[in-house]
């Protein structure tokens, strides 16, 4: 484990979160599957979830709801009033804090007031300094990069280079939240995963 990951878990623990370390995806995903049990599961769009590849196995294991994974109306909304909820963070901070930025806020309503279990899954790549350097990151790294995948008409979508703070109107930046401390009647599980995952 990186020491800047050791920070984190240590700190998050302090706060009151659950937070835990896992070597491996594999191991993360067993820990995640019993910790859901039966349960639905909503799942937010996540780079780190799909390259984990761990839709199937909850989708096996009972209903599992992702929008990358099928469309229909109103699919958000049945993501973010499942039991259960999986997603990553744009940026976590060392000293316990989870940094995202959403277009349509639903990551963020999920993690804030809709999910009863909420898990953040994070490569340790994720991990910056401080609340203004997560901040930094999720904007200039995560954000660039999330536009350029879904192909945006925004000026950082075509190097992905850094945030030009664009008023395009499909600027993918219009809602950012900092998790600081648990938030009652929402158990938040803090997942670090060794290695690189998303971005
Ligand atoms: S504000 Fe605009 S330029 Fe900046 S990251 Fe978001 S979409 Fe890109």
């Amino acid at each position: 484990m990186q020491e800047l990951t050791k920070t984190a878990v240590e700190n998050f623990r302090k706060k009151g979160f659950v937070a835990e370390f896992f070597e491996s995806g594999e191991d993360a995903l067993k820990y995640v599957l019993k910790e859901i049990g039966s349960s639905d599961v909503g799942i937010g769009g996540s780079m780190t979830i799909q390259e984990l590849g761990w839709f199937d196995a909850l989708q096996r294991r009972g209903k599992a709801i992702w929008h990358w994974q099928g469309k229909y109306d109103g699919i958000l909304s049945d993501e973010n009033n499942a039991p259960c909820y999986i997603t990553s963070a744009n940026a976590i901070s060392s000293d316990g804090a989870v940094v995202n930025i959403d277009a349509n806020g639903n990551r963020i309503a999920a993690t804030a007031f809709g999910s009863k279990k909420a898990f953040i899954v994070c490569g340790e790549n994720k991990i910056e300094k401080d609340i203004p350097s997560a901040l930094f990151r999720a904007k200039n790294i995560a954000a660039p990069q999330n536009s350029k995948r879904l192909n945006r008409k925004t000026p950082c979508a075509i190097k992905a280079d850094k945030c030009y703070n664009c008023n395009s109107p499909e600027r993918i930046c219009r809602i950012t939240s900092i998790t600081t401390f648990p938030i009652p009647n929402l158990d938040m599980r803090i997942i670090f995963v060794k290695g690189s995952w998303g971005y």
